[in-house]
């Protein structure tokens, strides 16, 4: 039996899902006494949404359930960024690999596209916003990144607008940044409010527990999962946990589970919206450097910031940790809105990126009737909702060139263990933010 030993928490004031207008929606419930199903699914991000509808369009009569520690919208997938990217980031020196970056292009579309499709038919209140996504400069030292991005677009044709400090002072109220590159294909959104829409749309055949965090699994037949209180017997199972893969026992050595902090402003008022951002479109904007500041300016008038980067094995964030963040936030923020010193932050939070080495997820059939899909490494909005889909696609027996460019594309290498993994990832994490200066 695998027991499970560090589980999903809140760490901090979880500020999308707190603005969501479907927070007080009743999605699932606990999951308290036994229960048997054809199929069990644990963890209900995006990756195990996404899996969650494709099995049930693929066989409608199959029962399932689908379990998450926390509610729908609380975990990763409620805290991110709220970009559904279209492009791969290819910030590295290396020569763009025009087939594959077509191919991710192709899949990422496909996940924008499923996506659109469920807010559309389900009304899912979430901002959805065609915005696309500047990625930018302040310090010369990491114009490189822009470069290396703009070879990447160049060889595959994307569009692009190359943009000079001017321009991004009209189109974002700041003139913080000496170069980006504008891209149009990526959606900007509050992703607490879409993932909980797509929950909100499962099917009758798929049964929601919320709030049951799996403490043990024996695997078998039947597979049988315990949370406190409750169990599911199912002849399949499917883990969809990402950063708590490992934890499952089914794979090791493979993820680096990175922590990153947001902050969220309040809304601004309407002298300062005025004076800053008249005339201005919400906007979202990554940085050239891998460590550099995430930030956005949302339609409900707030300033969003993520940065900082951390590694914690106990996979759970400290108080003193999220303060630290908070204070590299305002100094973040500040820097680029000066005259808004005044305005508050509501909400800080943390959340892991599940890294792995050579950026190849985690999509594989660890034993009869049993399948882990994780390490999204920091886009799961886009590939979790592809993989997902394919992991259904999969498991059915239904072949696609997108399923086989995935299944050749699923290998994470190695990543050396405890306490070699950890020391190595500070030490890398350190160097990196110390490289990318004023663009924390
Ligand atoms: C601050 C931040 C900003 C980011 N920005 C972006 C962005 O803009 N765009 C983007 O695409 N990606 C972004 N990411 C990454 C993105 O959020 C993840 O890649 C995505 O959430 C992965 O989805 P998932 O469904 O695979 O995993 P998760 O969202 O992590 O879902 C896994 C679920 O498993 C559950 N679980 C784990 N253990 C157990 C257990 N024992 N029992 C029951 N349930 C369990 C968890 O509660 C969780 O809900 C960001 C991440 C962070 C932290």
């Amino acid at each position: 039996m695998q027991k499970i030993k560090n589980f999903p928490k809140i760490d901090g004031e979880l500020g999308w899902y707190e603005t969501s207008p479907s927070r007080e929606v009743t999605l699932g419930r606990r999951l308290k006494g036994d229960h048997t199903f054809d199929i069990a699914i644990i963890g209900s991000g995006y990756t195990g949404l996404s899996l969650a509808h494709r099995l049930a369009e693929n066989h409608p009569e199959a029962s399932i359930a689908i379990i998450d520690a926390l509610r729908v919208g609380q975990g990763t997938s409620g805290r991110n960024a709220g970009f559904i990217i279209d492009l791969p980031h290819n910030l590295d020196a290396g020569q763009p690999d025009v087939e594959h970056d077509r191919q991710l292009h192709k899949l990422n579309t496909f996940s924008i596209e499923r996506l659109r499709g469920f807010k559309d038919r389900y009304n899912i209140e979430c901002s959805w916003q065609n915005a696309g996504k500047y990625m930018a400069a302040h310090e010369s030292s990491n114009l490189g990144g822009l470069d290396s991005f703009v070879t990447t677009l160049k060889s595959s044709n994307f569009e692009y607008q190359d943009l000079d400090a001017l321009d991004l002072k009209k189109r974002l109220g700041t003139d913080y940044y000496q170069r980006a590159i504008y891209t149009p294909g990526n959606i900007l959104m509050n992703p607490s409010s879409l993932v909980r829409g797509v929950a909100a749309a499962l099917p009758k055949t798929v049964h929601l527990f919320e709030e049951s965090p799996i403490i043990s699994c024996e695997y078998g037949h039947p597979h049988i999962l315990t949370a406190v209180g409750g169990t599911v017997r199912a002849k399949l199972l499917i883990q969809t946990t990402n950063s708590y893969t490992e934890e499952f026992g089914l794979l090791s050595n493979r993820l680096a589970p990175v922590f990153t902090y947001a902050s969220l402003t309040e809304s601004l008022n309407d002298a300062d919206y005025e004076a800053h951002f008249k005339d201005v479109q919400p906007w979202g904007l990554t940085s050239a450097h891998p460590a550099g500041t995430t930030v956005r300016l949302t339609p409900d008038r707030r300033i969003f910031i993520r940065n900082v980067l951390d590694f914690e094995p106990s996979l759970s964030s400290s108080n003193e940790g999220l303060h630290k963040a908070w204070i590299q936030h305002r100094k973040s923020f500040e820097q680029r809105f000066p005259n808004l010193r005044k305005t508050k932050f509501e909400f800080t939070w943390g959340g892991m990126l599940c890294m792995t080495m050579n950026h190849q997820s985690v999509f594989k059939k660890a034993d009869d009737n049993l399948f882990v899909v994780g390490g999204c490494n920091g886009v799961g909005v886009a590939k979790g909702t592809y993989l997902g889909y394919y992991m259904a696609d999969y498991i059915s027996g239904i072949r696609s060139a997108n399923l086989d460019f995935i299944l050749g594309n699923s290998n994470p290498s190695w990543v050396p263990p405890d306490p070699i993994r950890t020391l190595g990832a500070r030490m890398r994490l350190s160097y990196e933010s110390r490289n990318a200066g004023g663009d924390i």
